[in-house]
């Protein structure tokens, strides 16, 4: 789908814009769009707020830089916390 979207499609489209998971060229056609639509950007930048605090809560796509050796380390050290979860060494 190529040309110029309508604040129909703008607007269907604001929520994954939001969260930054809009991509290709439906996401191009929709800054486009955005660049010239006053309305349908305040709505994206709404939405926006709202998602930043929706990641926040729930981290969803890139694990933090170091995760997956604290989750080794995890694995590797006596569990501090022995009472929620029993340690599982698959590899023995
Ligand atoms: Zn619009």
């Amino acid at each position: 789908m190529t040309g110029e979207m309508g604040c129909e499609q703008v607007r269907e489209l604001a929520p994954e814009l939001a969260l930054g998971i809009a991509e290709g060229e439906e996401r191009d056609a929709a800054l486009r769009h955005l660049s010239g639509c006053s309305g349908c950007r305040q709505l994206v930048s709404e939405l926006s707020s709202v998602g930043d605090e929706l990641l926040q809560l729930a981290p969803a796509h890139d694990p933090p830089a170091g995760f997956e050796s604290r989750v080794l380390a995890g694995l590797t050290e006596p569990p501090r916390h022995q009472s929620i979860r029993p340690l599982t060494r698959r590899w023995q």
